[in-house]
């Protein structure tokens, strides 16, 4: 191949039609989804918003009816059925917002919610019932006030940019509030959590990469949930936020029909970090409603990883996280290879599954843990 162009390039589309598709009838006509769906699916983009990306388009296998890129985008009817353990916010963002677009939960870091659109709608997203291309852009009033609450709150660190998606503002707007947040001296990091650079690659230009120039910390959260995701276009713009002195970390959900074996996770894992993206969290599903159908036990979850430790360099390791109901934090789920034993802990080696037992020294007099001096 004279240029490495093939594996992301959209199949033959012509010009006109490669804009992303909205409607169940450009599903159909892109082939997609079964003409028949059509008039049920337009009951369902009444509520929750659809959205494929040429460069989406790209990644799917029409021919394919398991096809683990169309599964994270084309809309179910099976989205309309709430279960009973469903909640419409359930990170529980609403009660932990200071000012419109913020959310703060943890004491060091805060989100910065300044727009809910994004470049796809992803069918399991926890922040579904909000997500929408006309949905939730902060007025410049708004966005003044949230950058104020950011400049007149010294405990936190850390600004996370999330939504939607921060890569959807243009260059002149994301560039505005990259320079205001620069510009708190109790700030270190600028953090931005996005699927444009797997979804909508040709979104990293270089006007895009001059808006993120900083002399804070940056970091970017990339997330895919599928190796396939890691296609040409995506490698070469991760490539360039990486030249440009972006800190790349992904993170995935774990989704049955997508990731849900050790094989899948292993080729992820791999493609993220060929592409320099360090595998950050692998979360849990959060039940959002109508997402039932892509939830894995714990179990589960745990099993697969437990199966790829040792197998696959360290770097590739996520913590898999739950964010719990209520807005208590995202809490670690293992699996662990360590369990306590009277004083003593019985730890498995990944590579043999053996058990070995480590004593643990005489308990020190002040006690365990020790105090942390802050507290
Ligand atoms: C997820 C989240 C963060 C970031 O958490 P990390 O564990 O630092 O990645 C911050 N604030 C809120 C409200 C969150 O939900
Ligand atoms: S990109 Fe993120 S916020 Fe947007 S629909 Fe997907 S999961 Fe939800």
């Amino acid at each position: 191949m004279p240029d490495g162009s093939a594996d992301t390039k959209p199949r033959t589309m012509p010009a006109a039609e490669a804009r992303t598709l909205r409607s169940p009838a450009a599903l159909v006509r892109a082939g997609l989804v079964p003409p028949g769906a059509e008039p049920e699916l337009d009951r369902l983009t009444a509520r929750y918003a659809i959205a494929v990306s040429p460069t989406v388009q790209g990644l799917i296998d029409p021919a394919d009816p398991a096809d683990p890129i169309a599964r994270q985008y084309i809309p179910d009817m099976a989205e309309l059925e709430t279960a009973e353990q469903e909640r419409s916010d359930p990170t529980s963002d609403v009660p932990f917002t200071p000012v419109k677009g913020v959310v703060h939960r943890y004491p060091d870091r805060a989100l910065l919610k300044p727009l809910l659109a994004c470049p796809v709608y992803c069918r399991f997203c926890f922040r579904r019932e909000v997500v929408g291309p006309d949905g939730g852009l902060l007025s410049e009033a708004e966005l003044e006030a949230a950058l104020d609450w950011f400049a007149a709150t010294p405990q936190v660190r850390e600004a996370v940019l999330t939504g939607g998606d921060p890569l959807m503002l243009s260059p002149r707007r994301l560039g505005h509030i990259i320079r205001r947040l620069s510009a708190i001296p109790h700030l270190d990091i600028i953090r931005l959590h996005s699927r444009v650079p797997v979804a909508a690659p040709e979104r990293i230009t270089p006007e895009m990469l001059y808006a993120l120039e900083t002399d804070k910390a940056l970091f970017l959260c990339v997330h895919a949930n599928h190796a396939r995701e890691f296609g040409t276009a995506a490698r070469s713009a991760l490539r360039a936020l990486n030249r440009a002195g972006t800190v790349l970390l992904g993170q995935s959900v774990l989704l049955r029909g997508v990731n849900d074996s050790a094989e899948a996770l292993e080729a992820l894992f791999r493609a993220m970090l060929a592409a320099r993206v360090k595998p950050y969290y692998l979360h849990q599903l959060d039940r959002a409603p109508g997402t039932a159908r892509f939830e894995v036990p714990i179990a589960e979850g745990r099993a697969i990883l437990r199966a790829l430790r040792g197998q696959l360099t360290g770097l590739a390791w996520p913590t898999y996280v739950l964010d719990l109901p209520g807005g208590a934090g995202k809490a670690p789920l293992g699996p662990d290879f360590a369990v306590a034993e009277g004083a003593d802990w019985l730890v498995e080696g990944p590579l043999d599954g053996m058990r070995q037992r480590h004593a643990e020294p005489p308990r020190p007099a002040h006690g365990f843990p020790p105090p942390h001096p802050s507290r």
